[in-house]
């Protein structure tokens, strides 16, 4: 299948227009015409190779809203149509117990990623949704909710899921204390899902200028982290932190933020290791966690939960000439909340 695609040629190089085929519609496969693609920090990493070697050309993007234009002959999950999610990965090993517990992500053989990686077959490099065309099996895609607005979907294969999946597993409800560590692409997915489970939730942000609207997205409260002495006052405070933050920071700060038996999730992903000092750890009982995306069983749970609150990403909407510059504002912390391609333009 002839796909247009905007694709990095070599690491930390701009992208341009590239083509290449997808497979054909295979008996279990569904294909689609993607119609937002979002733009991930994970996708920023990865071209510039800060996650360690990638595969060039890479077309990135997983977080993929669609309309699905046909289907194989053994295919029973969708219809002509009808809107379809892709997220983070696009197939796994489906025997390992992970597999079995519907914990794709942590495939014990390694989840089969949505691009940067080789595909089931093991031959065919996978290639992102910043495309115009895409063929996924289909019990690794997902039904998205007829209410919801696809522009605001695409965030929620990625950037949403990340989020509810630790938000869930903490339990965070009515009397829990929560903080955002960073308001940009999955922190503000994190602001609405805490503050939708009824939790008390404070945004952590070093952009002052983005406070009127994390209290606009339902936070209660928001705290300049560009100034050090802001975190006197909210020490010991927080039971469960969600760290989103892209670049290397020193935890350790944001670790005295935990009250006792509090749990700091860390899900920004920088590419280097902490600095954590230990005792900060032992006094308090607290633990360092970590989450990653969702199983295909959640991201359902988590596109309906939207569906039935009306929760969506907020984003700008680009054409794909302007991938260059949203990956500058996006490491400028510059984004409103998340970059999303409109396909049609590619
Ligand atoms: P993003 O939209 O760029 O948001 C990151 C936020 O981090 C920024 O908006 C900013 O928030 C804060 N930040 C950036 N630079 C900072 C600095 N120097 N000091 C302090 N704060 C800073 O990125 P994203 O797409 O949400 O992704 C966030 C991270 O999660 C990335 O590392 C990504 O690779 C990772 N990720 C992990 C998973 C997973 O499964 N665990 C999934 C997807 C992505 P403020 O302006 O509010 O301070
Ligand atoms: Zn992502
Ligand atoms: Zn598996």
């Amino acid at each position: 299948m002839k796909t247009r695609a905007y694709a990095a040629m070599s690491a930390g190089s701009p992208l341009v227009p590239f083509s290449f085929d997808r497979r054909d519609v295979g008996d279990h496969d569904v294909a689609l015409r993607v119609s937002y693609s979002g733009i991930c920090h994970s996708d920023i990493h990865q071209v510039a190779e800060e996650w360690g070697p990638a595969i060039f050309p890479m077309v990135p993007g997983h977080e993929i809203a669609g309309i699905v234009t046909s289907v194989g002959k053994k295919v029973t999950k969708f219809k002509v149509g009808e809107s379809i999610g892709i997220g983070v990965f696009i197939d796994s090993c489906r025997t390992c117990s992970s597999c079995e517990a519907g914990l794709q992500q942590y495939c014990l053989k390694g989840m089969i990623g949505t691009y940067n990686g080789m595909e089931a077959d093991g031959k065919t490099v996978a290639m992102g949704g910043y495309s115009d065309v895409f063929v996924i099996n289909e019990d690794y895609a997902l039904r998205i909710p007829s209410n919801l607005d696809l522009r605001g979907v695409a965030p929620l294969l990625c950037a949403g899921i990340t989020l509810y999946s630790p938000i869930k597993h903490w339990k965070t409800g009515p009397g829990m204390q929560v903080a955002v560590m960073g308001l940009g692409g999955l922190g503000h997915m994190g602001v609405k899902f805490a503050v939708a489970m009824g939790a008390e939730v404070t945004v952590l942000s070093h952009s002052p200028k983005k406070q009127a609207d994390a209290l606009a997205m339902g936070a209660h409260s928001f705290i300049d982290t560009s100034n050090p002495d802001n975190f006197k006052a909210i020490e010991k405070k927080f039971d469960l932190i969600l760290n989103t933050i892209s670049a290397e920071i020193v935890i350790d700060d944001y670790l005295k933020l935990l009250k006792l038996d509090g749990t700091l999730v860390v899900i920004g992903l920088p590419g280097r290791p902490y600095k954590v000092n230990v005792s900060t750890l032992l006094n308090g009982r607290r633990r360092i966690a970590g989450s990653m995306i969702g199983g295909i069983p959640e991201m359902q749970e988590m596109l309906n939960f939207c569906g039935e609150h009306n929760i969506l990403s907020e984003v700008e909407v680009i054409n794909a000439d302007y991938i260059n510059q949203a990956y500058v504002r996006t490491v400028a912390s510059d984004v409103k909340y998340r970059f999303v391609i409109d396909a049609s333009t590619i």
